[in-house]
């Protein structure tokens, strides 16, 4: 790829300013509310309106639901240079992102570094295009922060492996059309060397999904159950029984996009929410130890952000953030529910509203009880800081 030069990269900022004003409609620079509001692609997902539509069309056409993989694959083919410029000015007129998808985030990189060429010209492209919705199925009713000890087995038969077990957790089960999963291929081997990497497409017979209903209501888990399910060789991913290499690549992944590396969601300001909500005097809120709340709150958020700017330019350029993404995972999931905090005792009694006709009311109780869930998903933040002692900090066991 050839080196851009400063004025071709502010060429290409003036022109990906002037683009995203023309197309992204102004309904998609606000941020998501709810789940609806999210397009997750797939034959499941519909669109919420005629601007949703719009904004991915128009982002599929300029390849840029995925700008920085190459342009074999549907993606945009942009330098890191040119996808931060992207990421910046998406940021900066508030763009929502076109499409979500754990395939974009977490399969996809694993498919960079461990699928054969065949495979990548066959999952690749559908996640570009958003033809493909991904649910992952890694935890298991005895293997959660014990991922290793899963059971869920896929039996070698000839020409095919045959898959028994169940998976929960599993979030969007009930609508995703294809599952990566963690498999248990060699029953003898030590618990890491005997778990390989399947891809399986949830229309095969003998899968199905139950829903698990929380005490808030619906939720997105399912448990996922494969009761004798036939799975083509082919989806293996990588080499029989070493899945756990590309189960810790793809956790890294997680840990980073659960932590917000990479995110270009724009959310309000807690300053903001606050002058909208409490006494204030031109412009200045009259409490001063809430001031000093959100000084330190603001604060972190901008350091925290520059530190994800930084490893998200190496993340571009092949360096995978290892151990570190624990770092990323536990700091900007803590951070987030300290946010929720403080914005919920911003909001007061309108925030703990659950059903309301104010949908900034409503979003703000739900947005701090999700917080919570990615102290866990991906890990517990427990686990995190195990991995950051020993692996980081080099800490005795
Ligand atoms: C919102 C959300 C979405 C999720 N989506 C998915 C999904 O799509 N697919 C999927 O496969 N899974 C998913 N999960 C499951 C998630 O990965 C597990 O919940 C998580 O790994 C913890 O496992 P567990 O629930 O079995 O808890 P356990 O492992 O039983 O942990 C229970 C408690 O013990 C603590 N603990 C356990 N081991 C240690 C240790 N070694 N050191 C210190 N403390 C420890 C934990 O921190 C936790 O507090 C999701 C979870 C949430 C909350």
């Amino acid at each position: 790829m050839e080196t851009m030069t400063k004025s071709d990269l502010k060429e290409f900022r003036s022109e990906t300013k002037r683009w995203l004003e023309e197309n992204c409609p102004t309904s998609m620079r606000t941020p998501p509310k709810e789940f609806a509001d999210l397009y997750w692609g797939g034959r499941n997902s519909t669109f919420s309106s005629e601007d949703q539509k719009n904004w991915f069309t128009k982002m599929l056409e300029k390849k840029w639901i995925v700008p920085y993989w190459d342009t074999q694959y549907g993606g945009g083919g942009l330098s890191p240079e040119e996808n931060n410029i992207l990421t910046q000015e998406m940021i900066r007129i508030g763009c929502r992102k076109p499409l979500f998808s754990f395939g974009i985030s977490m399969l996809g990189p694993a498919l960079h570094q461990f699928a054969n060429k065949e495979q990548k010209m066959r999952f690749l492209p559908d996640i570009t295009s958003g033809k493909t919705w991904w649910c992952q199925g890694y935890s298991e009713p005895n293997a959660g922060s014990d991922l290793a000890g899963l059971q869920t087995k896929a039996e070698d038969k000839g020409d095919h492996y045959l898959v028994s077990g169940s998976k929960v957790w599993t979030s969007y089960a009930d609508k995703a059309d294809w599952i990566f999963c963690l498999v248990r291929t060699d029953f003898e081997a030590t618990k890491h060397n005997g778990i390989s990497f399947l891809l399986i497409d949830m229309k095969s017979a003998g899968v199905s999904t139950r829903p698990i209903k929380l005490i808030s209501g619906k939720s997105p888990f399912c448990e996922t159950f494969f009761d004798g399910v036939k799975v083509p060789k082919e989806n293996l991913i990588g080499t029989l029984n070493d899945g756990w290499t590309i189960a810790k690549y793809l956790l890294t992944h997680e840990r980073q996009m659960i932590g917000g590396v990479g995110e270009t969601d724009v959310r309000k300001a807690v300053h903001e929410i606050a002058l909208e909500n409490m006494p204030s005097k031109d412009g200045i809120l009259s409490d001063s130890i809430l001031r000093s709340e959100i000084a330190e709150i603001e604060m972190n958020d901008a350091v925290f952000e520059m530190t994800i700017q930084r490893i998200t330019d190496e993340a571009k350029t092949g360096v995978n953030a290892g151990a570190l993404s624990s770092f990323f995972k536990y700091y900007g999931t803590e951070q987030n529910v300290a946010r929720m905090e403080l914005i919920s005792s911003i909001t007061g009694t309108n925030g703990l509203l659950w059903e309301s006709d104010n949908k900034d009311a409503v979003s703000v109780v739900r947005t701090f009880c999700r917080s919570k869930g990615n102290t866990i998903e991906g890990g517990t933040s427990e686990v995190q800081l195990g991995i950051i002692s020993k692996r980081i900090l080099n800490l005795p066991s």
